[in-house]
C-alpha cells in the first residue's frame, strides 16, 4: 500500500486543472465543511482508510453478472424476484460512468464546479427512464436494511447521482435500488467458501438538496475563512492540542535527535519531519 502523503499535488485541488467536485467531496462537506476546506482549498486529505477487499469481490462479481444481462439485453434474476422492470443500460459510456477516476460528470455552470461521480449500475425501464443501481456489502446477523443514521450517506450518494444523470439529459426515476449482499455467518462449516442473501432494497430520492449545496460548497471553496469544525467530531481537538505540543517542543528545539530514528527513516527524513 503506498505511503500517506498529506500534501496532495496542487493540481488536484480547488482551482487546479484535475480538480473535480465527486460525490464523496459533497459528502464530506456535508459532514464536515473544514474538513472539505483543509483537503480541497489547503490540499492536506485525510488519510484514507483501508480497502475493503472483500466488498471490492463483491462488487466486481456483480458487476460481471449484470454485464452478462446487459449483453443480452434480459433482466437479472434479481429484477424478475423483486418485481423490477427493467434490464441493465447498454450505452457507450457505461465504463467511463463505472470508472471510479472519471465516472459521469457534469459543470455546474452556475458556479463552475465540475461535479462527478462513479456508478455501480444503470438500469433501464421500458419506457427509457434510467434507475441507479448501487451494490453494497456487509456481514451481519440481522437483515440488511436502510434505518441507520451513518447510511444516509449511502441515501445522498443515490441522490447525487441522480442529479447528475438528469443534469446529463436523461430521465431518472426517483426510485434507486442497493443491492445488498450480507455474508452470512449462520452456516455450519465454512468450507471455504462464504454464502451471501441477497436483497434489493428500493430507496425513494430527492435531488432538491444537491444544487443549493453546490452553492454553499462554491461560497466555502472561495473564502479565506476556514469552516468551524464539526461539533460531534473529537479529532479536531485532539488535533489542535497534539499540534500545540509539538509545535512546543520544536520551538524549544526538543527535536528528536537522529541517533535515535531509526535507520530506515534516518535516510528519509530529517530530524524535524520525524517530529511534525
Ligand atoms: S471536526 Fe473532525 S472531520 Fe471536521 S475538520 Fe476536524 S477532524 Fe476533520
Amino acid at each position: 500500500m503506498a505511503i500517506y502523503n498529506p500534501d496532495r499535488g496542487s493540481a488536484w485541488n480547488y482551482g487546479g486543472g484535475k480538480w473535480r467536485l465527486s460525490r464523496s467531496k459533497i459528502d464530506l462537506f456535508v459532514s464536515c465543511p473544514r474538513c472539505f476546506y483543509l483537503d480541497n482549498k489547503l490540499g492536506t486529505k485525510r488519510p484514507p482508510g483501508y480497502p475493503f477487499n472483500l466488498n471490492i469481490a463483491v462488487d466486481t462479481l456483480l458487476k460481471k453478472e449484470f454485464d452478462i444481462h446487459r449483453k443480452a439485453q434480459t433482466p437479472h434474476p434479481l429484477m424478475k424476484e423483486n418485481g423490477i422492470d427493467a434490464i441493465p443500460f447498454q450505452h457507450a459510456d457505461i465504463d467511463l460512468w463505472r470508472d471510479n477516476f472519471k465516472g459521469a460528470q457534469y459543470k455546474h455552470e452556475p458556479t463552475g464546479l465540475v461535479v462527478s461521480g462513479a456508478v455501480d449500475d444503470i438500469w433501464v425501464k421500458p419506457n427509457g427512464e434510467l434507475i441507479i443501481a448501487d451494490y453494497k456489502a456487509t456481514s451481519k446477523n440481522d437483515e440488511v436494511n436502510l434505518d441507520a443514521d451513518w447510511q444516509d450517506g449511502y441515501k445522498r450518494q443515490m441522490e447525487v447521482y441522480q442529479w447528475l444523470f438528469r443534469r446529463n439529459g436523461f430521465k431518472v426515476s426517483d426510485t434507486a435500488y442497493f443491492v445488498y449482499v450480507n455474508g452470512r455467518t449462520d452456516v455450519d462449516t465454512f468450507d471455504g467458501k462464504l454464502e451471501f442473501d441477497i436483497k434489493v432494497l428500493p430507496y425513494t430520492g430527492s435531488d432538491e438538496w444537491v444544487e443549493p449545496k453546490l452553492f454553499e460548497i462554491k461560497e466555502c471553496l472561495e473564502s479565506d475563512a476556514i469552516p468551524k469544525p464539526s461539533s460531534t467530531c473529537e479529532y479536531c481537538p485532539y488535533r489542535e492540542v497534539a499540534g500545540k505540543k509539538l509545535q512546543r517542543l520544536f520551538l524549544e528545539c526538543k527535536v528528536i535527535k537522529r541517533e535515535d530514528v531509526p535507520e530506515s527513516d534516518a535516510s528519509k527524513e530529517s530530524p524535524t519531519k520525524t517530529l511534525f
